[in-house]
């Protein structure tokens, strides 16, 4: 099954980036075509046909994202931290444990009434993810789901994200 094949090499980090977090290392998928290429398959059938585009949420989440654009033949929209995306932007800001965070997309980047798919590696707490959610739905566009390779169960990060769509794939609960 994809969701042990995942979980056989994703790598547990201790205290990274700070003390006390277990971060989840999914560089070892990127090391093996093969698997990443299976990965690939399980993402793209969770896509609803209807889905108009696919939004990747900076930066883990462009590394799937984008392959899974191309292989649906639909558009890819970088949703980025603020600053980096060069064009005319729309923001959300969000509210994180400490401080606050901001994330953009491109304000042409989506057509009115366009479903997205929002796709990240991984599902924590759905702050993130829900403000990936609010930027689609204030650039006009609808939400079709969401898609992550990981999601950390014990967070419960799904229940905030099913007013949106409960169109949730989470390839490798954990
Ligand atoms: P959240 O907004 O709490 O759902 O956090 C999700 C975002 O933070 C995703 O972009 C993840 O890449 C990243 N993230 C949060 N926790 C972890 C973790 N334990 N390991 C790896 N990435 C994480």
């Amino acid at each position: 099954m994809i969701k042990d094949e995942i979980l056989s090499v994703v790598r547990n980090v201790a205290d990274f980036p700070k003390p006390g977090i277990l971060f989840k290392d999914i560089t070892p998928i990127l090391q093996d075509p093969a698997l990443s290429e299976r990965l690939l398959d399980a993402l793209a059938a969770a896509v609803p046909a209807d889905v108009n585009a696919i939004a990747g949420i900076e930066s883990r989440g462009f590394l799937f994202g984008l392959p899974l654009a191309m292989r649906l033949g639909l558009p890819f929209i970088p949703i980025r931290k603020s600053g980096k995306l060069p064009y005319e932007t729309v923001a959300y800001s969000y509210e994180l444990e400490y401080g606050h965070a901001t994330i953009e997309m491109h304000a042409d980047a989506l057509e009115r009434g366009h479903k997205v798919l929002i796709h990240d590696d991984l599902l924590a707490t759905g702050g993130t993810a829900k403000a990936a959610a609010e930027l689609v739905i204030k650039v006009g566009g609808q939400v079709a789901g969401f898609s992550f390779i990981l999601g950390l169960e014990s967070l419960n990060g799904m229940h905030d994200l099913t007013v949106y769509s409960r169109n949730i794939t989470i390839l490798a609960p954990c």
